[in-house]
């Protein structure tokens, strides 16, 4: 069956080709698509009835179904979770920024890297997003807001330089300027440090923002807290982090998550501090959100700010990140886990 959301325009004209109608009609069809988000060929009033026809016959449009949706008093944090065709579960949530509106979409059904303080992981992987499911969950949320999504960072469900192709393709889609049009500096893949993936990535001739989810200072510490650091030592990960700073120009994030007792004390900020130092990077520390099963426990916002504090006396710029809809979640991950059986 032909994928119709994770079509790229090239690929809806020779679709559009191959079913006997003129180019302009891809066009217009790619607009359907990317610009009103419609969910049904039906939807789309100015296409000949019997292209509509092939089109369902030849490929299926079937997005995502909006299962459950929580909205935050707090803060107008919005916590979707979709039910894919195959009734795969996936979450994906909308933040309100002054900037504008930032969605954090997943990348994969569950994830295979098992790093230890998170939710997503528990179950493992069950499979890959395709471009066109990663692409639905903003497509979907802007149209149910009827607002538009200035920001993307994948920093949801899944390892996104596991599933590459995808993600790539994804972000092509996503920055089309017949589509969605999101400027790649707007968007932001985070990876747990995939270091072939990486040097890829700063190939692809895209600019947008990497982040690397460090969570320790050195390997030891940071392979009780990540298997994959078992794979790629930091002497690997931080020069492909400068490779694809040098690449693309764009500010790198170091990603840190405080687990109180396990990566929060004096020598972890000065180690930090050693290794990071004359980067022009930002570190971004996450208090560890307390998952159930993992018993990592969040250091206080007291201890928060006295780690920041060290880190900007070697000269790194830092930043907490602000935790966005307290009142809705639990960790990242676990509105979908509530919903599998
Ligand atoms: N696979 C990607 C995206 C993961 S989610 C990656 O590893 O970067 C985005 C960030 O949240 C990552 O830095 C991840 O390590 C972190 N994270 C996951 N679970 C967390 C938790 N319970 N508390 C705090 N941060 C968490």
């Amino acid at each position: 069956m032909f994928d119709i959301l994770s079509a790229d325009r090239e690929a809806l004209t020779a679709l559009t080709a191959a079913l006997g109608e003129k180019k302009f009609r891809a066009e217009q069809l790619f607009r359907w698509l990317h610009v009103q988000c419609v969910s049904a060929y039906d939807e789309m009033g100015n296409l000949p009835q019997e292209f509509r026809r092939k089109l369902a016959e030849e490929a299926p449009l079937r997005r995502a179904a909006i299962e459950t949706v929580q909205e935050s008093r707090l803060d107008g944090t919005r916590k979707y979770l979709f039910r894919l065709a195959d009734d795969s579960f996936i979450e994906s949530v909308l933040m309100r920024y002054e900037y504008g509106i930032s969605v954090c979409v997943s990348s994969q059904v569950g994830c295979r890297m098992g790093c230890r303080f998170c939710a997503s992981t528990l179950d493992g992987l069950s499979r890959n997003l395709t471009a066109g499911e990663i692409l639905d969950q903003v497509e979907q949320i802007s149209r149910d807001t009827g607002e538009r999504v200035s920001h993307v960072v994948v920093m949801g469900t899944g390892e996104p330089f596991d599933n590459y192709d995808s993600l790539v393709r994804f972000i092509r889609l996503l920055t089309d300027e017949k589509g969605q049009n999101l400027s790649q500096r707007n968007i932001t893949v985070s990876t747990c440090g995939i270091v072939p993936r990486i040097y890829q990535f700063a190939k692809e001739g895209l600019a947008v923002n990497l982040a690397l989810s460090l969570h320790a200072p050195n390997d030891a510490m940071r392979r009780e807290l990540m298997p994959i650091a078992n794979r790629y030592s930091l002497d690997e990960i931080l020069p492909a982090m400068k490779a694809y700073f040098a690449a693309t120009g764009r500010r790198l994030t170091y990603e840190y998550s405080l687990c109180k007792g396990v990566n929060d004390g004096d020598e972890a900020a000065e180690a930090l501090g050693r290794l990071l130092r004359g980067q022009n990077a930002l570190v971004n520390l996450i208090p560890v959100n307390p998952v159930t099963e993992r018993g990592f426990v969040d250091p206080s916002g007291s201890e928060t700010a006295l780690f920041k504090k060290k880190l900007e006396k070697n000269g790194l710029h830092v930043t907490i990140r602000r935790e966005m809809g307290r009142d809705i979640d639990g960790a990242c991950g676990q509105l979908r886990k509530r919903f599998m059986t």
